[in-house]
């Protein structure tokens, strides 16, 4: 079994979807046994006929057991599986999906929509001082603008120097990386 197909196979077992089920003789040895959750082969016949028992009867273990590294759609998986979902941040090397590092720069990698989300939120959540807070606003209104900013941008803001521009900066990102 190729290295991407087992990879195919234990996600899949580890969301349920398939379980594998002891081992079958094929013509080249014996390979692992996999069985599509019962549940999931309900729900695709479920959608052609309004009666659950009638579904159920329809069922049949031929129509499941076609599952090889040639199938079209492990090969749409897999290639989904290998797309770069986005871009490092830092370094703009692209990222296999659900990466927790960058392979090029080591950047910690954080979910997306979670991150542009606090991005967008206003810099009254930091945890610096209403004073500071205050000061940066104007030009700085959201944690992302933060973020973005660089130390020496901040500094151009009236009495932020290099221990408030640090401190800013540091409150930024604590906030978006929990
Ligand atoms: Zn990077």
């Amino acid at each position: 079994m190729s290295p991407n197909l087992k990879l195919a196979l234990d996600i899949l077992c580890y969301s349920g979807m398939v379980s594998q089920l002891g081992t079958v003789k094929i013509a080249s040895g014996t390979g692992p046994r996999y069985m599509i959750n019962l549940a999931l082969m309900a729900t695709e016949k479920a959608f052609d006929t309004s009666k659950t028992a009638d579904a159920i009867s329809r069922l049949s273990v031929t129509d499941y057991r076609e599952f090889s590294s040639s199938d079209s759609q492990i090969q749409t998986y897999l290639s989904s599986l290998l797309l770069p979902s986005e871009t490092c941040s830092i370094c703009s090397a692209p990222l296999p999906q659900n990466a927790k590092f960058c392979s090029e720069c080591g950047n910690k990698i954080i979910a997306t929509s979670i991150v542009s989300t606090l991005l967008e939120e206003s810099i009254d959540g930091l945890s610096v001082s209403d004073r500071l807070k205050d000061r940066v606003r104007p030009k700085f209104p959201t944690v992302g603008s933060i973020v973005q900013a660089k130390r020496n941008e901040l500094m151009k803001i009236p009495y932020i120097k290099d221990v408030r521009s640090r401190i800013i900066k540091n409150a930024a990102d604590e906030f978006i990386s929990g």
